[in-house]
Order: C-alpha cells, then sequence, then structure tokens
C-alpha cells in the first residue's frame, strides 16, 4: 500500500503531500489495479489553498494582458506536446478508449487556445459624451479566488473549460478534481506551471463532500465553478450561493434525439449509435433516448445491428466502449437495466453479459436498447449514465417536441431529418439549450459558451467562451469628466496635485 504513489496538492507552487489520514485509491476500472492513493484534503490544506491564492492575487491580477495570454499559448503547445502521454494516463484511470481521451484532451486544448486570445476577449465599452465632456466606459475586472469542482467523465476537459480561462481574466484558481480520477488533471496541471502559471495562481486540493463544502463555505472564494451531478450541483449552487458567491452548476442530462423518417438513415443509425454509445454513455451530452416518429420506427433492428457490431474492451486497446468508471456505476448501471424490464420495457439488445478476454475484472457493460419505454420508467427518469439507449415512439415531430419538453433536462437535443422546415421548428420551439441539427452531441467550441438549460444548468452563464469571460469578471462602470482649464476659463478650480 504505502508503495503506491500519492496524488499531492498543489498549495503555493509547491507539490506537497497531504497530511489527511482519510485516502482513496484511483484504480483502473479496465483491470482493477489501483494506480495511486488520493487523499481527502484537511480543513488546514484547504484554508492553506485558498491563502495561497488570495497572496498571489494581489499581483496576479495586475499582470499585462501579453503576459497572461503568452502563459496559454505555450501552454498549448504544452499540451499538444505531450497528448500520448497526457491520454494514456486518462485511460488508464478513467477507462475510456484512447481516441476518447485524446478527443477529451483536445476539447479542453481548445478553451486553453481560447485563453490565448485574453485581450480581445475582456475588453470594456466606450461611450463618448454621454453628457457634455462626459465619457463613460467599463472595465472587467477580475474577481478574486474562484474554484472549481469537476466530475470524473471528463477529467481533462472539464477542468480545462474552468482554470484557464478564470486565471486568463486575472483571477487566482482553487481546484478540487474528482477523486475518481485525479492523475490526469494532475499532470495538465504540472503542465500549466511549467508554461509559466506563477506560484499560488493556480491551486489544487482533493477531496470529497467535506472538502466542497469547505470551498462552499470559505469566505475568500468569490466564485465557484461546478460540472457533475444534479444532485451534487445543486447542493453545491445552493450553499455556495447563500454564502454571496457566484456559482455556475453544469448538471446531469437525459438527451433526447428526433428521428424523423425523411432523416438520411444511414448517417442518422451511425450517429446515433455512436452519441449513445460512446465514451460507454458516460457523456453528459450522449443521446441516452431517442424518439422515432412515424415509419423510422421500423429502423429498430438495423440499430440493434449495428449496436451489437461495437466492440467493448480496454481503453488502451481502442475498442468502441471502454468499461464504467467503478464497480459501483456498473452495478447501477445493470441494476436500472433490469429495471426497466421489471417495469414492461422491451430490452432489445441486453450489454450486462458482455465478456471481455483477459479483462475479467473489468466494469464492462455492453451497448443495450429498449424500445416501447414511457416516461414514469425509471429508466427513462433517471440520468442512466452508461451504454443504454431508451426509445420512445411519436406519430409526429409535434408529439416528439412535447415530449422533449416534458422532461426536466434541458443539456442537449438532436434531430435527424432531411427537412429544412422540421429542422428550423425544432430548434425554434425545443426548450433545451443546445440543438444539434443532423449532428448528435452540439457541444459548442469554445467561441461560443457551453449552454445547457433548464434541470442540466444553475446559474446564468456558461462554462467557456464569452459567457464564462462575463461570470469570471465583475463589470465596473466609470463616469469622467476631465476639465479643460483653457476651455474653461474665468471658472474657478480645484487644483489637484498631480
Ligand atoms: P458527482 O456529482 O458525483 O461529482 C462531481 C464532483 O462533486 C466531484 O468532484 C465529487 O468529488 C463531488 N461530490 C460528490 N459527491 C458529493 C457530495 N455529496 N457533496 C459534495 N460534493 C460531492 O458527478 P460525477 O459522477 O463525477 O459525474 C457524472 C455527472 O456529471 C453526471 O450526472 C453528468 O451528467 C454530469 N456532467 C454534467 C456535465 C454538464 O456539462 N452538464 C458535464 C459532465 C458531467
Amino acid at each position: 500500500m504505502s508503495q503506491l504513489p500519492t496524488v499531492k496538492l498543489l498549495i503555493g507552487g509547491e507539490f506537497v503531500e497531504s497530511q489527511s489520514s482519510e485516502w482513496r485509491e484511483v484504480i483502473n476500472p479496465a483491470t482493477q489495479q489501483v494506480l495511486a492513493r488520493v487523499p481527502m484534503a484537511t480543513a488546514d490544506e484547504v484554508n492553506a489553498a485558498v491563502a495561497a491564492a488570495s497572496r498571489a492575487f494581489n499581483s496576479w491580477k495586475k499582470t499585462p494582458i501579453g503576459a497572461r495570454a503568452r502563459i496559454f499559448l505555450k501552454y498549448q503547445q504544452l499540451i499538444r506536446e505531450h497528448m500520448q502521454e497526457l491520454a494514456a494516463i486518462l485511460t488508464a484511470e478513467q477507462g475510456k478508449t484512447l481516441a476518447d481521451a485524446e478527443g477529451d484532451i483536445f476539447r479542453g486544448l481548445e478553451v486553453v487556445e481560447h485563453a490565448a486570445n485574453i485581450g480581445t476577449l475582456q475588453m470594456g465599452e466606450f461611450a463618448e459624451n454621454v453628457a457634455g465632456g462626459v465619457d463613460t466606459y467599463t472595465l472587467q475586472q477580475p474577481l478574486g479566488v474562484c474554484a472549481g469542482i469537476t466530475p470524473f467523465n471528463f477529467p481533462a476537459m472539464i477542468p480545462l473549460w474552468m482554470f484557464p480561462m478564470a486565471i486568463a481574466t486575472g483571477n487566482t484558481f482553487v481546484l478540487k478534481p474528482s477523486e475518481q480520477d485525479p492523475m490526469v488533471t494532475m499532470r495538465l496541471v504540472e503542465l500549466a506551471l511549467e508554461a509559466g502559471i506563477p506560484p499560488g495562481v493556480l491551486n489544487v486540493v482533493h477531496g470529497g463532500p467535506e472538502v466542497v463544502n469547505a470551498i462552499c463555505d470559505h469566505p475568500d472564494i468569490k466564485a465557484v465553478s461546478f460540472v457533475g451531478s444534479s444532485r451534487v450541483g445543486s447542493h453545491v449552487y445552493h450553499r455556495a450561493s447563500q454564502n454571496g458567491k457566484r456559482v455556475q452548476c453544469m448538471m446531469g442530462a437525459k438527451n433526447h434525439a428526433i428521428v424523423l423518417p425523411d432523416a438520411n438513415k444511414d448517417q442518422a443509425l451511425n450517429q446515433l449509435t455512436g452519441a449513445a454509445f460512446g465514451a460507454a454513455g458516460q457523456r453528459c451530452m450522449a443521446l441516452s433516448v431517442a424518439v422515432l416518429v412515424g415509419e423510422a420506427q421500423q429502423w429498430i433492428p438495423e440499430l440493434v445491428a449495428r449496436a451489437k457490431s461495437l466492440s467493448v474492451g480496454a481503453g488502451k486497446d481502442n475498442p468502441d466502449l471502454g468499461p464504467l468508471i467503478s464497480c459501483t456505476a456498473r452495478e447501477r448501471v445493470t441494476g436500472l437495466i433490469a429495471k426497466g424490464v421489471a417495469e414492461g420495457a422491451r430490452l432489445e439488445l441486453d450489454g450486462r453479459h458482455v465478456h471481455v478476454p483477459g479483462y475479467e475484472q473489468g466494469n464492462f457493460v455492453g451497448p443495450t436498447i429498449f424500445s416501447g419505454v414511457k416516461p414514469g420508467m425509471s429508466i427513462y427518469e433517471q440520468e442512466i449514465f452508461g451504454p443504454v439507449l431508451c426509445l420512445l415512439a411519436a406519430d409526429s415531430l409535434d408529439e416528439a417536441i412535447a415530449i422533449i419538453n416534458a422532461n426536466p433536462h434541458g443539456n442537449g437535443t438532436a434531430i435527424f431529418t432531411q427537412s429544412g422546415a422540421a429542422a428550423r421548428k425544432f430548434q425554434e420551439e425545443i426548450n433545451v439549450g443546445q440543438v444539434g441539427i443532423n449532428v448528435p452531441i452540439p457541444v459548442p467550441v469554445p467561441l461560443f459558451s457551453f449552454t445547457g438549460s433548464r434541470g442540466s444548468k444553475l446559474g446564468d452563464l456558461g462554462p467557456y467562451g464569452k459567457q464564462v469571460v462575463l461570470f469570471y469578471t465583475q463589470t465596473k462602470t466609470v463616469t469622467s469628466r476631465w476639465f479643460d482649464d483653457e476651455a474653461s476659463s474665468g471658472k474657478v478650480h480645484t487644483t489637484i496635485a498631480l
């Protein structure tokens, strides 16, 4: 046990061993091999991280734009150079395939590239002569210490959604990665320091509920970004808001696709298969429900055939699906599949008994499809977060839209159709924050922001892009008048010594 590597805290620029007596194991989900031990940081350690971030803020907030931007230019280069090493760490601890791991890192890298443009992103506004000789302008000033709490399913992308933009805008940061797979996050943090992030500007604490609550309560933390489940996100939102912080929480989902009978069948079925089962369904934007309209209901056998053809295995062998994150997650998913059967849904494809030679201990579940799913069933009401696709039937586009709008979640949705009119009606009437038209997983690139909505989000402003610049800054509005002594000669002025 003591031979295992330990995951360090980062406080004030130093990677330090936690003094905690409480540790968890980081486990390879394909083999159950214990890779490392991660501490549940003590209250003193959380306080030390926040104190280091508070001290660093005094100078970091005044660092010129160009100096801040150049760090992220260097950082994106370092991430590119270490892509394969990062992907291997990510796959070992999280389970996803190497190809998916590179995708996870790449989507975060895009945010780092965006952070390198901070000069143009953080500009204020200026209006001349709002009254005679009076100008008004705005400054977008950093808030202070910000914190981020991240989930297990994108251990590279989601930390990179948070700290690059928070730091580029002049804040300092305390990150609390998922305790289930913190190792790739820590390697990314090491590279961030190598890129030039000064001591104390980025700090990392590990832990579970106690550390999260300490972050929500700490008076010196001004803003909290959270990504994770709806249960924990709601708790974080309310607790941190009550303590006067800005909070943004991106939470659970149940993303629906509509398949119209005029869709390009091959494209629609391939994309649906990839979006339902890729990353073993452990994506907050996974398509976990498809509403088949009219004759598209005849396509189920072809969908099942495609799902059956997907390979399941250890992520390092690059199959189509890797394992689920933990034994507990596997039990939860297989338990929900059993419930689906008990509650009357038709099990078209059962992934519970998949066998992966050489990886008998892995947390594998194969692609699973239910048809005849109805609102009210557990498999419809709960986020399964596994490779399980629920099929519903509708007679018309209107009925399909009504089903989606009645669902409390609002992360993402997609329509497959060749009709521009149907697609336009869908984008106008659907009450979901991210919409794909013949695009199954419509996660916006960082020129835009992540805009999940309704039950999938608490807080107004989303991660990355323009919205996060507003989230991580306070707008200060200055109204100024300068007296021209010559132009206003004859008037009496107070002299100010400069
Ligand atoms: P989770 O909510 O269990 O964990 C998220 C974070 O909260 C972790 O850092 C964890 O340590 C902490 N945490 C866990 N239990 C806690 C508690 N009781 N009190 C305080 N903190 C606690 O989520 P997860 O299982 O790691 O991630 C999967 C979930 O995240 C899914 O619901 C998925 O939809 C969601 N997710 C959402 C998005 C999005 O953008 N909407 C993106 C990725 C993941």
